[in-house]
């Protein structure tokens, strides 16, 4: 990524300009602090609190409470290499099917848990890759391969998915996710689309003011105004759009695609929504 700060700036109030800066320094910054949730662990007192409360304590004090939740690795790396320890000893039991879930809940998708396991049988002995490979086939289940995209998405991403966009479905084709991250002074709204997800054609109103920024965060998408060219987004990209032009914004037909949305304060503000994305204009982007 880029080193160079995005500037993101809107009019604010008494004639003065707002601004935030977004460096890849503070994305990487926020996305370790995200991912700082406490591991918390009670399976040694539940199953051997009374027979053996020391172990208990170190099994969910010690080795979960504090191990797990040093960050000097990051929590997927962590995932992966337990998962390494256990089919290297040989442990195929219920504590490996629990390592593999939890590798597969920080993000760990099919393709590289096929990888790991994989190299791994190349070293420790291929019967425990067989072994290994039955236990995995359960978690990570054809059912489940859009949820594992999905995972591997927010995996990639310093903020929440948020929940289904029901409020506004009827202006979208395809599922839609929307996490407020503000709802003060200026409103900011992670929208992530699920892939072939995109918005009808729209226009944001205001009599003075107004508009919406976009800041492309995870995944790969297009913007595009009426009568040009759609735009392919990454993130990092910030896409500036004025009042009064009719544009629509979505997910690639391929990949999952997340952007905030940062409403410009604006007088009479509104949107008005138009006709849906025409199918086979849509399918003949890449
Ligand atoms: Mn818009």
């Amino acid at each position: 990524m880029s080193p160079t700060p995005l500037r993101v700036s809107w009019p604010g109030t008494a004639g003065k300009r707002l601004e935030i800066m977004i460096t890849t320094n503070e994305i990487k910054e926020r996305k370790e602090k995200g991912m700082k949730e406490k591991i918390v662990q009670t399976a040694g007192r539940n199953s051997l609190g009374e027979f053996a409360p020391d172990f208990a304590h170190y099994n969910d004090d010690v080795l979960f409470g504090e191990n797990w939740n040093n960050h000097d690795i990051d929590h997927k790396t962590r995932c992966i290499i337990t998962v390494v320890a256990l089919m290297s000893s040989g442990v195929t039991d219920s504590s490996l099917k629990y390592h593999l879930e939890n590798a597969k809940k920080a993000g760990v998708t099919k393709k590289e848990i096929a990888a790991v396991i994989t190299h791994v049988a190349f070293y420790a002995g291929w019967p425990k890759g067989w072994d290994v490979f039955n236990m995995a086939k359960e978690v990570w289940t054809e059912e489940a391969a859009s949820q594992d995209a999905k995972t591997a998405h927010a995996a990639e991403m310093v903020f929440p998915i948020g929940a289904p966009n029901d409020g506004f479905a009827q202006y979208f084709i395809g599922q839609s996710y929307l996490a407020p991250l503000s709802t003060e002074q200026v409103g900011i709204f992670n929208v992530t689309f699920e892939p072939g997800c995109r918005n009808n054609w729209h226009i944001h109103h205001a009599s003075s003011g107004g508009g919406q920024i976009l800041v492309c965060v995870a995944g790969r998408g297009f913007y595009q105004e009426w009568g040009k060219e759609a735009q392919e987004l990454h993130p990092g990209d910030v896409v500036n759009i004025p009042v009064g032009v009719k544009h629509w914004h979505g997910a690639a037909p391929d990949s999952w695609f997340s952007h905030l949305a940062i409403e410009v304060p604006g007088t009479d503000a509104s949107n008005e929504w138009l006709e849906a994305v025409d199918d086979t204009a849509y399918g003949t982007l890449k």
